[in-house]
């Protein structure tokens, strides 16, 4: 089976292409969800041989936690193929839409073109905004609007099973958790703010766009990191 469980009901695709993200997928009584989209020529197969060898539906809904190509990338495909409804949120649009090319000296500029992540430009369907739910089955998955890497950025948080889908909210050089967050923001007053928020939240499993840590440490961890920071 092209996944790799992590906890009860959450899983992620096999590993994607070298610069794509990480795709999460919650399941949850036949019915399913995925978190970010990954590499454009991937996920859309990866979704097709998932479906067949577990006799799904289309997933319920993708929800992107932020508009850079290496999140975005799958999502045109699988809406086109099966109509799934894309989540992201409204900050993110313009750039989604192809209406805002990033700035050179921008996050988001480099991962475009990073590795093989060109997206296609679309409409999103759906705005999620801070503390929407989305349900899956009995589990419901609510996001966390957490700006700084991108405008839109958004965590989204499985409080039942103990897991936070952070995107790009954090990222440390070379695979470490924590990084200097000025180095991965295009705001980082923000981006600290929005870490210092998702560091009250319970979690063991932080499951970010290109890292996967588990530990029941991780929140008190993140909340004496952010204190260093001014
Ligand atoms: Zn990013
Ligand atoms: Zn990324």
């Amino acid at each position: 089976m092209p996944l790799n469980r992590l906890t009860e009901n959450v899983y992620e695709l096999r590993p994607q292409r070298l610069g794509a993200c990480r795709v999460y997928v919650v399941i949850d009584g036949g019915r399913w969800l995925l978190i970010d989209a990954g590499n454009h020529r991937r996920t859309p197969a990866q979704v097709a041989a998932l479906r067949r060898e577990l006799g799904l539906g289309p997933p319920e809904v993708l929800l992107i936690t932020h508009w850079h190509p290496d999140h975005l990338g799958g999502s045109a495909d699988l809406r086109r193929a099966w109509g799934v409804p894309v989540a992201l949120h409204a900050a993110d649009h313009d750039c989604a839409a192809g209406r805002v090319r990033p700035s050179l000296s921008s996050i988001g500029w480099a991962e475009h073109h990073f590795a093989d992540n060109h997206p296609r430009y679309f409409e999103p369907d759906l705005a999620p905004a801070d503390g929407d739910e989305f349900r899956v089955g009995s589990l419901s998955v609510r996001a966390v609007h957490s700006p700084g890497h991108s405008p839109g950025h958004t965590a989204y948080y499985l409080a039942e099973r103990g897991v936070l889908f952070i995107g790009d909210a954090l990222g440390g050089k070379g695979g470490t958790i924590l990084g200097d967050p000025r180095l991965f923001s295009s705001a980082p007053a923000a981006s600290l703010a929005s870490l210092k928020r998702l560091s009250g939240l319970d979690f063991a499993w932080l499951a970010a766009g290109h890292q996967l840590h588990h530990s029941p440490e991780l929140p008190a961890l993140l909340r004496r990191w952010t204190a260093r920071w001014r």
